[in-house]
């Protein structure tokens, strides 16, 4: 029945016949095939949803965009998929990839943005260990921002794991791992959901968690959208604090910052801060990559004067947040910070503290995102690399990286700090450095509007530099968000979990329909 679909949409490339709302009634072939609710867009319209993403480097044409009204629509996508001989699937969460993974070349893309108001409700886990852990079960294309808001708006409560920026879905997350500076405790977000509603790549619709289908569960977490599509996910939840203090203080040394940020990422539960990050910074004036990007609040002044001579060219910053109550006094505030911060061995006199409503806080990108859209660099490509590098080998790469390749900066956040790995369920389809500590290296490159294709691909090729020297140099390292164009980069990726991740995608997807702008599978003929 799917032959009836490409030829239709390959015929009707311009916008005015591009969207058509599929109701049963039409005799075009179209909504007999498809057998969905909602409506499908094609043509100029379909590429402008989904030809483009945020790293803005790849464009490709698909052959249509499907915007479902609930579950049984992606499912009635993923199954026409099925009875095609060569159509794919992606879900498209907000598009905030760098590499084309939620593309499809000529296939279907769901876009999830249609099923957004599908879910939001709040409730108590029963009995057992969790009873009364409260959880809200959020739709696959739920904003974190909007989850954000309307958990502590409407019931003072809010997730415990995030990301630094919430742009982003809760499918598109999950479907990564979801981290930030309180990870170190709760681990990922794919550590912090206990359900999933699923569309799998056989177009089941399925509840899993970890007692129920519990292999798909885990599969799904961390799967790269190669498992099915998540249209619903239980996220736990607990009371939000009223402000958060938020501090920035200076490091001379990689060592002492990495001595301090391991311990504070090793204290228990109420024995560290709510939050631990880290960011390398070039030692200069540089407003985007130097100095300026330290301070926190106009009125703080970056005073190179307090740095010892012995600074190198790249300098290191701890960021620190600790979470408390409007009913708590400024000196207990006070108290519990200098209790903590006393034990921290960073440079005198260049620390840097606000204090701020903890919403604020968590929105705090949303501030460089608008500054972005004003400077043109939102917009412009983004050759980003982020990777997780054992504890054992971040001296070695800092000492190259950081202090030789990228010692200029990259035009944006440099982001280098310690996790835990016994917050990530190896259960999961996520793949980690081994040991216990390892650290999340993002190197955030913005470039200037106007920039030149080749000056981007020099950008793309250092990464690709990175990754080399990485491999050649024995370092214990995976790539965060992969992207590898070959199956033997794949293998390697996954090392000893390879062979499960074929067996899971055997399993449910064995067509390999699923987000094929992943490129690790071929859709099978
Ligand atoms: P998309 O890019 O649209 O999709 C990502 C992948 O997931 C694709 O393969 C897609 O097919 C699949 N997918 C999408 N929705 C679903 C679904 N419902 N079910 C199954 N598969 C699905 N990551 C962090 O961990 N921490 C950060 O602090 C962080 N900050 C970021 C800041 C910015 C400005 C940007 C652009 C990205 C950041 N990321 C961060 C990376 C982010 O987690 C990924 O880009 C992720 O892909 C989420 O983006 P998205 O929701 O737009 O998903």
């Amino acid at each position: 029945m799917i032959a009836y679909i490409e030829p239709y949409f390959l015929d009707n490339e311009s916008d005015a016949a591009s969207v058509l709302t599929v109701t049963g009634r039409s005799s075009d072939g179209v909504s007999e095939s498809l057998n969905i609710q909602g409506e499908i867009l094609c043509g100029g319209s379909a590429a402008n949803i989904a030809g483009k993403d945020f790293g803005g480097m790849n464009c490709v044409k698909p052959l249509a965009v499907v915007r479902p009204v609930g579950p049984e629509d992606i499912a009635g996508a993923v199954r026409a998929a099925l009875s095609s001989d060569k159509l794919t699937v992606a879900a498209r969460g907000n598009g905030h990839s760098i590499n084309g993974q939620a593309m499809a070349e000529g296939g279907l893309v769901v876009d999830m943005r249609s099923t957004a108001d599908n879910h939001f409700e709040v409730g108590f886990l029963a009995g057992g260990d969790g009873g009364g852990t409260a959880f809200v079960d959020v739709s696959g294309w739920a904003l974190w921002e909007n989850v954000l808001k309307r958990c502590v708006s409407e019931y003072g409560l809010a997730p415990r794991s995030w990301t630094d920026y919430l742009g982003l879905t809760v499918g598109g997350t999950l479907s990564n791992a979801g981290v930030s500076g309180q990870a170190f405790r709760y681990g990922p977000q794919t550590s912090n959901v206990t359900e999933l509603d699923v569309v799998t790549g056989n177009g089941d619709v399925v509840t899993c968690s970890e007692m129920e289908n519990s292999e798909l569960f885990f599969s799904v977490l961390g799967g790269l959208g190669q498992f099915g599509i998540i249209t619903r996910a239980r996220v736990l939840l607990q009371p939000a604090p009223d402000m958060v203090r938020w501090i920035r203080i200076v490091y001379t040394e990689f060592d002492e910052f990495s001595r301090d940020a391991e311990w504070l990422v090793s204290q228990k539960d109420e024995a560290s801060f709510d939050y631990v990050e880290g960011f390398v910074f070039v030692n200069g004036d540089d407003p985007v990559n130097g100095w300026p990007a330290v301070p926190l609040h106009p009125d703080h002044v970056f005073d190179p004067t307090r740095l010892p001579q012995s600074s190198g060219s790249v300098l290191y910053c701890l960021e620190l947040a600790l979470h408390y109550r409007d009913s708590d006094s400024n000196s207990t505030v006070d108290k519990r910070v200098e209790r903590l911060i006393g034990r921290l061995r960073f440079d005198e006199g260049l620390r840097f503290e606000v204090d701020l409503p903890y919403v604020d806080f968590l929105l705090r990108v949303k501030r460089s995102e608008e500054m972005a859209k004003v400077n043109g660099t939102w917009e412009t490509p983004h050759p980003w690399l982020n990777l997780f590098v054992s504890k054992r080998d971040i001296g070695d790469f800092e000492q190259k990286v950081f202090k030789e390749l990228v010692k200029n900066g990259v035009g944006g956040p440099m982001l280098v700090y310690p996790l835990l790995r016994s917050r990530w369920d190896d259960r999961t389809s996520v793949v980690l450095p081994e040991g216990e500590i390892f650290y999340i290296v993002a190197l955030l490159r913005f470039v200037p509007p106007g920039a030149k294709a080749s000056s981007v691909d020099k950008l793309v090729a250092q990464n690709q530099e990175i990754v080399q020297w990485c491999v050649k140099n024995g370092i214990d390292f995976k790539l965060y968000l992969p992207h590898y164009k070959s199956r033997e980069e794949w293998i390697r990726h996954f090392g000893n979990r390879w062979s499960r991740f074929v067996d899971r995608k055997a399993m449910f997807d064995p067509m390999a329909i699923l987000s094929p702008g992943q490129k690790v599978f071929s859709r099978a003929l």
